[in-house]
Parts: C-alpha cells; sequence; structure tokens
C-alpha cells in the first residue's frame, strides 16, 4: 500500500465523527490558535484553549464575539478590503494585524485563513484561521529597519565587504564620499575605496585580527573613485552565520579629514605662538643685548683708535707692534657677530630638528645670552657643568627657548633694584628616571603664592606688567612634545624652583 499523507489518511477516513474528533485533538493541542469563524461578520465559533496563553480570553469568553471588534481600528478598513480575496479569489491568504488582548494592549497575530464551502452548494459555510504570535518578528523587523535607517544616515561610512573582497553595500555617507553617486557600485573590489598602504594593512592585520577575535579598529587612509585621500579611524566587523561561518564583514569608517585639518591648524597655530613669543622674550632682552652689542662695539673702536694714533706718531710701524690690537679687534668683532646670529637663529620661523644636544653647552649659551641683563638687575647666574656627558633628545631652538624663558623669569623673580644686594640663580642638571635628566633652575625670589600656583601654566597668565603670559605654557607643551615634564614649586629658603625632564639620547 502507498505512503498516505497525514491529509489522505484523514479524507479516506469514512467516519466523519471520528474525523472530527482527531482534527479537535490537534486543534485542542496546538500552540497556534486555531478559530472558526462567520463568513460574515467573523464571529468566532470555535476556538482552540491557545487563546488563553496568546490573547488572555478564555475559550468561552471569546466564543459568539465577533474579530471585528477586536482588531486594532487602525487595520480594520484594510481587512475589510482584503476579505473578499478570502472568500472569493484564492480561498487563503495570509496576514500580519493587531489584535486586542484581554487586558486591553494589542498584540501583533499572523493569520493564516481558509475558506471552507459547502460541497454542494459551493457557498461559504465559514472561514477557518490559524493564528501565532508575530509581535517578536514585528518587533526585530522594526529593530532592523530602524537599524537600517541609521547606518543610512549616518555620517560614518558603512560599507559591506563580501568573503572575496567585493562591496556588497555602502551607506549614502559612502557613496558620497567616494564619489559614487551615479555608478553601480555592487562588486567593485574593497581595493577600489583603500590607499595601497591603507588596503596592506587591512590585508595583513585588519581581516585576520577580524577574523579571529571578531573585530580591528585602526587608523588608515580611503580614497574617492578620484583619488581624494580620506584619513579614517575604521572599525572592521566580521558576522557570524549560527553555525558559526563567517558570511560577510562590515566596515565602519569615521572620516578623520577635519580633524586632520583642525590639527594641522592648531599646529600652525602653536607655530606662530611660539614664534611671537620667542620675539616677545628677545624684545625683553633686546635692551640688555643693545648694551651687550654696544660693549665690543666700543671695544674695537678703542682698539682701531689705538691704533690709529700710533700710526700717526710714528707712520714706520710694524706688523708686531699692532697685532695685539688687530687679533683683539677681530675677535670682538666676531663676539658680536655672534651675538646677532644667535638673535637672528632664535627668532627665526622654522621646522623643528630633533637631534641630539649637548645639553651643559647650551645652558652655558644661553646664561651667556642673559649675563648682562642678570648684572642690571644685580643677579649672579650659576651654574656647575656635570662631569658626565649629558647628551639629550630635542629642537635646539625650542630647548633654548624653554631655558631662557625659565632663566629670564627667574632673574625677573629675585631682581633687586640695590647694587649691595645680589642675589643667585641657581642651575643644575640631575640624573632623573632612568633615561632621563633633569634641569632645575633655583631662584631668590619671593616664590609663588598657592593661588598663583594652579594658575602658572595656563596661557596668558601673568602678574607682570608688561607680561604676555605665554613663556609658561609654552615651554610646558614644549617640553612634554619632547617626551619631558616641566613643574613649577617653592624652595624652603625662600623662592621658586622650576625643573624639567628630557629624554637622554641613547
Ligand atoms: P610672563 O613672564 O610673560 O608673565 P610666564 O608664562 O613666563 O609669562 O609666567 C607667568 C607667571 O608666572 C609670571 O607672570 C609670574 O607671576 C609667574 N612666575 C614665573 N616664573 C616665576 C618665578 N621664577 N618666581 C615667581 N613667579 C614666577
Amino acid at each position: 500500500m502507498k505512503n498516505r499523507t497525514p491529509e489522505e489518511g484523514l479524507t479516506a477516513l469514512t467516519d466523519d465523527a471520528e474525523r472530527n474528533r482527531l482534527l479537535a485533538e490537534m486543534a485542542e493541542q496546538s500552540t497556534d490558535m486555531i478559530s472558526r469563524h462567520t463568513p460574515e461578520d467573523w464571529r468566532f465559533i470555535y476556538v482552540s484553549p491557545a487563546v488563553t496563553h496568546l490573547l488572555g480570553y478564555t475559550v468561552e469568553e471569546i466564543v459568539g464575539i465577533s474579530a471585528y471588534d477586536l482588531y486594532h481600528p487602525d487595520d480594520v478598513a484594510d481587512f475589510r478590503l482584503r476579505a473578499p480575496t478570502v472568500n472569493y479569489d484564492r480561498g487563503l491568504y495570509t496576514h500580519t494585524y493587531r489584535f486586542r488582548c484581554k487586558d486591553g494592549h494589542y498584540t501583533w497575530l499572523e493569520s493564516t485563513s481558509r475558506t471552507i464551502r459547502d460541497p454542494e452548494t459551493n457557498g461559504i459555510r465559514e472561514i477557518l484561521v490559524v493564528s501565532r504570535d508575530a509581535s517578536h518578528r514585528i518587533k526585530a523587523d522594526k529593530a532592523n529597519r530602524r537599524l537600517a535607517r541609521v547606518l543610512e544616515s549616518t555620517q560614518d561610512l558603512v560599507i559591506f565587504v563580501n568573503l572575496d573582497f567585493t562591496v556588497s553595500h555602502l551607506n549614502e555617507a559612502a557613496r558620497t564620499a567616494f564619489e559614487l553617486e551615479h555608478r553601480d557600485y555592487s562588486a567593485c573590489p574593497l581595493s577600489w575605496f583603500v590607499t595601497e598602504k591603507g588596503f596592506a594593512t587591512l590585508m595583513d592585520d585588519g581581516f585576520p585580527a577580524a577574523r579571529k577575535t571578531g573585530s580591528w579598529r585602526g587608523e588608515l587612509a580611503m580614497r574617492s573613485l578620484n583619488s581624494i585621500r580620506i584619513p579614517v579611524m575604521l572599525e572592521l566587523l566580521a558576522h557570524r552565520s549560527l553555525h558559526g561561518d563567517i558570511e560577510y564583514f562590515s566596515l565602519v569608517a569615521h572620516d578623520l579629514t577635519e580633524k586632520a585639518a583642525a590639527e594641522e591648524q592648531l599646529k600652525q597655530y602653536q607655530a606662530d605662538i611660539d614664534h611671537a613669543s620667542r620675539l616677545v622674550t628677545m624684545g625683553e632682552l633686546a635692551s640688555s643685548l643693545a648694551h651687550e652689542l654696544n660693549q665690543p662695539l666700543s671695544a674695537m673702536v678703542n682698539y682701531l683708535r689705538g691704533i690709529e694714533r700710533r700710526f700717526a706718531n710714528n707712520p714706520t710701524l710694524s706688523w708686531d707692534d699692532v697685532e695685539v690690537p688687530i687679533t683683539r679687534s677681530i675677535r670682538t668683532a666676531l663676539r658680536a657677530g655672534e651675538i646677532i646670529h644667535r638673535m637672528m637663529d632664535f627668532t627665526r620661523k622654522q621646522e623643528p630638528v630633533i637631534a641630539s644636544l649637548n645639553l651643559p653647552e647650551l645652558i652655558s649659551e644661553m646664561i651667556d645670552f642673559c649675563e648682562n641683563m642678570a648684572e642690571r638687575l644685580n643677579v649672579r647666574i650659576v651654574f656647575e657643568p656635570p662631569s658626565d656627558v649629558t647628551a639629550v633628545r630635542g629642537d635646539k631652538i625650542q630647548l633654548e627657548q624653554v631655558l631662557l624663558n625659565l632663566i629670564v623669569n627667574a632673574i625677573e623673580a629675585s631682581a633687586s633694584a640695590d647694587d649691595e644686594i645680589v642675589t643667585t640663580v641657581r642651575i643644575s642638571v640631575e640624573p632623573h628616571d632612568s633615561g632621563q635628566l633633569r634641569v632645575e633652575v633655583e631662584d631668590q625670589g619671593k616664590g609663588i603664592s598657592e593661588a598663583d600656583m594652579s594658575r602658572l601654566f595656563d596661557r596668558f597668565f601673568s602678574t607682570k606688567e608688561t607680561g604676555l603670559g605665554m613663556g609658561l605654557a609654552i615651554s610646558r607643551s614644549l617640553v612634554e612634545n619632547l617626551g619631558g615634564e616641566l613643574w613649577a614649586e617653592n624652595i624652603a629658603a625662600g623662592g621658586a624652583r622650576f625643573s624639567f625632564t628630557l629624554n637622554m639620547t641613547d
């Protein structure tokens, strides 16, 4: 005997009563809600017990009620529109709609309805409906749609990539950034939209890491079809199926173009301020430097006048007679030239050059530079260079700027108008943490008040009448850029100590 399908089995049952009993039993045990309705107003003729679990009503409560009374008002019109299809066309249809539960809230049901006709008259006898809870699916669909809207409208570039590294979907931001608005991008290789270097990074690091751990994050450059570079922060995700195989990848790229431009602008701005501040420091030193230049110039005039006088009295003079004043005036002219060179170097605008620098030599040069100012303000600068070789990494002009700021501040803080009172500014170089040196500049001034201490390194904080208040702020950022720290403290004996650290050259 050939195997029958369950339905054929049922139809084969000759005993109508037995058939109905079996059907009723299946309905009673089903977790789906099975119901029978009158064709006109969809009154419940029968409902399976699943109604209680699904909608909260007992079977007795709902039998006799029209389903129209329980549809969501917004769905009723839709229902009436579709009803003829159920009745007259195909006789079967599936519909998702809201239905009122006993507690008053609406839940989503997905129902398949079938018309049962009288075999003799072909008139509709009743409607048989199988319904199940669709609220989870509707919720998930809604969440997916919401997610899709977010992906579509975010400013970040979202790219879906197949396992063969071809693009399957781009959101609007990505289509715009890659200049693809009017082009079909499906199956374009991802490499079209990433710079060569960036693509190598993705292949060597990104994809292997995402395969292993599920995600990877890194900075790289993408590019548009017209080769416009787009620096991005990229998040790469591997998406797996329920069985654990990777199905596709998604890339969410945050465009850093504006950030890069802002950083460049900030760097430029910082460089301008550094330069302006050097000019101001030089301005503060100008009167002392003028004085310093004046000295060699008048010395030279003296030497030359001496030579002139000797020639006037004795025109037959030999080289031996004038050698000393001439070599001296050459030396003083060279010294004056050095001062001018230093001023020019210091005030020139130029890109920093990081190199190995002899720190004690740099300090001695800066002390020389400030010596005249110190003398004028009755300050003595003391520096005993350490015996070890002490080379640090840094840019010469930047370090000169830091040292000059601290030394000039220290001189100004301990200045005295009384020639009898000479104070000391002490500079020292000590080993700090491993691999670092610490420079200390101590003065014998009034020190720093508690209130000022917290604002000392703020831009434009100054207690001086003509102060710009940029020196310490700039010095700290220069030192930090070189990997060091700059801080201030008061000394118990009176006065302040400014210290900063620098990395030694390996
Ligand atoms: P400026 O010298 O133009 O005021 P700075 O940033 O170099 O700007 O210094 C800010 C402020 O810090 C100074 O106005 C002063 O009040 C304080 N300061 C700096 N160095 C010392 C110091 N050695 N002793 C006491 N106060 C100091």
